[in-house]
């Protein structure tokens, strides 16, 4: 048996959940952040992506934090679901996966059809109220209209912050909708991270897709899953933090990956 068909087996007898990082969605047209051409090449994380310092550049320069946004949610509404993202909402579909952990916060895996998911660094269409934790998701639509005024207003640093505002919304109980995306040196949400515990408790197969296995504590789900007596699948081109711990290594892309095993999986 080659390694494609070792893991059909794997998913068709046991217990398993996936754990995705940004190399799952590389093939979709998002960057990787370590990678080149990655985000942070041109925005440094300190100013925006880490709290307090996103709030002190959205209040002095929002055009910054506009000029960022228009970028990322650009890249985020060309991004189409690939074969990795297809093929784990397949498996959920057929009651061969208990559910995805993600680390990404795209969207793309609830867009293929994964119902059962625990997004662990937050979502970039969902908003959640400061004061209630209520949730709401924006559509596509919405996002591209947003991105749209924020272009027009350009560099008019009240109407920007307003925009902003007004986008975000506020929830019935009065408080500001802010993004649900976690933020460097914020903790992790807890509900979440019950869900993805609750997945490993439950799986025997543990397959991690496209991470580095550098961004904690999220990187440390491979090591817990591992200590559970999980059987370990790691598909990464490259080597990784997790591949020491990998029982069958894929040192191939995800998509490539997914495609050969969607093509021979229903007659396997
Ligand atoms: P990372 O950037 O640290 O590592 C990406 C990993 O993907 C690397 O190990 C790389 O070798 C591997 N990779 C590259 N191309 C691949 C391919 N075609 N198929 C499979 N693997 C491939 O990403 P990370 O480990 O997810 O951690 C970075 C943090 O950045 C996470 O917190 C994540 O939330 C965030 N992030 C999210 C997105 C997204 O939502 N799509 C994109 C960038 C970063």
């Amino acid at each position: 048996m080659n390694k494609v068909e070792e893991v059909i087996v794997l998913i068709k007898s046991k217990k398993v959940v996936a754990f995705t990082g940004a190399g799952a969605s590389l093939e979709s047209g998002i960057p990787t952040f370590r990678g080149r051409g990655g985000l942070w090449e041109k925005y440094d994380p300190r100013v925006y992506a880490t709290l307090p310092f996103v709030f002190f550049t959205f209040l002095k320069n929002p055009d910054k934090i506009s000029e960022f946004l228009i970028e990322f949610y650009e890249v985020l509404l060309r991004a189409e679901p690939n074969s990795t993202h297809y093929a784990l909402a397949e498996f959920e579909k057929k009651g061969l996966l208990l559910g995805v952990i993600t680390q990404n916060i795209d969207n793309l895996h609830q867009l293929a059809g994964t119902k059962n998911i625990s997004e662990l660094h937050g979502n970039a269409y969902k908003f959640r109220c400061r004061l209630c934790n209520r949730k709401k998701i924006k559509t596509k639509e919405e996002i591209r209209r947003f991105i749209d005024r924020l272009k027009r207003v350009k560099f008019r640093r009240r109407e920007l912050i307003r925009e902003i505002l007004f986008f975000m919304g506020r929830c019935p109980c009065g408080a500001r909708f802010i993004p649900s995306v976690v933020f460097f040196g914020q903790a992790l949400p807890e509900e979440e991270l019950v869900k993805a515990y609750d997945l490993i408790d439950k799986a025997e197969v543990f397959l991690s897709i496209g991470t580095s296995g550098v961004v904690y504590p999220a990187a440390g789900f491979p090591f817990y899953a591992k200590s559970r007596g999980c059987f370990l699948i790691e598909v990464n081109p490259e080597n990784s933090e997790i591949s020491g711990l990998a029982d069958i290594k894929i040192s191939d892309s995800a998509n490539n990956f997914f495609s050969k095993i969607l093509e021979i999986f229903d007659n396997f």
